[in-house]
């Protein structure tokens, strides 16, 4: 009977013996999972004998931060019931001072997105900047041909060349770099390489004031300023334009935008390269004598009709308009300098002439002086588009004649043409006084 109640009892007891043994197996296989990771951080451990160990025990949250002296960290952040083991990149900094009893609520330091500093004390990203900025919120023009650079530094990239001068927002400004936006970007020019600045943009907002083609510049800021603006307009063009202008404000005659010159006999020179000579170096004379200086042009190839050329000067709000050219003559005889005005009848701007004939006077009388040549004579006339257009005192100073061997020779030279620039720069400033 005994035995036969064991026989009946013993599958119940096989079959739970079994269960037991199922519900080990499964409980130990958990717990080799964990302790795997457990013991690969173990082993790291223990492989650096120098490493310190940080070790808080959270009810909720578990950081651990093992730091070994090569910059090969490691932390382990064990959140609940995941144990996490985060590696790192390489020179990642982690602060080596021991961290005393972190406060409960503390975060684990924020893992570093990008390869921190080797060096030991935090810096902010190097950025070149030598000088502070001073805050800005007008308009600069640039001369021709600049660079606009990334960072106020030569070491920056170039983000554009400009080829022409432009008009551009101007955000910040030092005596070295001037923040400008381009393009909608914040970039910077070389202080030095800005010619004037404005409290308009132009109508398009990029562009040289008053003509799509024009080089128009403004110069100023070299020397003491006298608070004179003068335009200086080189004559001519690589390409005259033969398209038509109104002679003046208003006329239904017609007259071509602007001619190609005439050119010396002998060397052949360009007229308009002569005058462009000569008024670039009469720009640097009138700005080092404190005045700010409108150039019409700063280049040979430009499209700008004489017209135009008078609208830049009165857009630019300059006292005189002093347009540069030389003479010619069948006759080659024929030599000296004169000087252009319109009459004190003319159709268009009457009012002006006893100022341009001021003007006139001055400049003649001071380049005869300064040069030597041969004083010719105010011709005063209205066949002249650009003195017909003109809003301001204007002269054309026709610096002598290139049909005549002798005076084509001095008028290529170097110290003959520093005389002519003299003598009109004394006349702007007799102009003034
Ligand atoms: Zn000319």
């Amino acid at each position: 009977m005994f035995n036969n109640k064991i026989l009946k009892i013993m599958p119940y007891v096989l079959g739970g013996l079994i269960l037991v043994l199922i519900a080990v197996l499964v409980f130990m296989k958990l717990g080799d999972d964990s302790s795997e990771k457990e013991t690969k951080v173990a082993s790291e451990k223990t492989a650096d004998k120098d490493a310190e160990t940080i070790s808080s025990d959270l009810t909720d949250d578990k950081t651990r931060i093992d730091t070994a002296d090569e910059g090969k960290d490691t932390k382990v952040v064990d959140s609940g019931a995941s144990l996490t083991e985060i590696k790192p990149e390489e020179n990642i900094e982690i602060d080596p001072t021991p961290i005393p009893e972190p406060e409960p609520e503390v975060e684990p330091e924020p893992e570093p997105e990008t390869e921190a500093e080797p060096d030991p004390t935090p810096t902010p990203t190097p950025t070149p900047v030598a000088l502070e900025f001073e805050d800005k919120d007008d308009y600069v023009e640039t001369k021709s041909d600049v660079n606009l650079r990334q960072g106020p530094s030569t070491q920056t990239d170039v983000v554009a060349n400009l080829k022409t001068a432009k008009r551009l927002k101007r955000t910040g400004y030092n005596k070295e770099w001037t923040r400008v936006i381009y393009e909608d970007k914040e970039c910077y020019i070389y202080t030095p390489l800005v010619t004037g600045t404005f409290d308009e943009p132009t109508e398009d907002g990029n562009a040289a004031p008053s003509t799509q083609t024009g080089t128009a510049t403004l110069t100023t800021g070299v020397g003491t300023p006298n608070g004179h603006i003068v335009c200086i307009d080189p004559g001519h063009q690589t390409k005259g334009n033969s398209d038509k202008e109104p002679l003046g404000p208003g006329s239904s005659e017609m007259k071509a935008k602007v001619s190609s010159g005439t050119s010396g006999n002998t060397s052949g020179l360009a007229e308009y390269k002569l005058n462009l000579t000569v008024s670039l170096k009469l720009r640097d004379e009138l700005v080092a004598r404190g005045y700010t200086v409108v150039m019409t042009r700063e280049i040979n190839d430009v499209d700008i009709s004489n017209a135009e050329r008078a609208k830049i000067a009165a857009d630019a709000g300059a006292q005189a308009f002093v347009r540069i050219h030389a003479n010619s003559s069948s006759d080659t005889s024929v030599n000296g300098v004169e000087t252009i005005c319109m009459t004190n009848e003319n159709k268009y701007n009457a009012e002006l002439y006893t100022s341009s004939r001021k003007l006139s006077d001055a400049i003649l009388n001071n380049v005869v002086s300064s040069t030597g040549a041969k004083k010719r004579y105010v011709w005063e006339t209205d066949t002249m588009t650009g003195i017909n257009w003109a809003e301001v005192p204007v002269t054309i100073l026709e610096m002598g004649y290139m049909s005549n061997k002798d005076e084509e020779e001095k008028l290529i030279d170097d110290n003959y043409q520093n005389k002519i620039v003299l003598g009109i720069a004394d006349g702007i400033d007799e102009f003034f006084r």
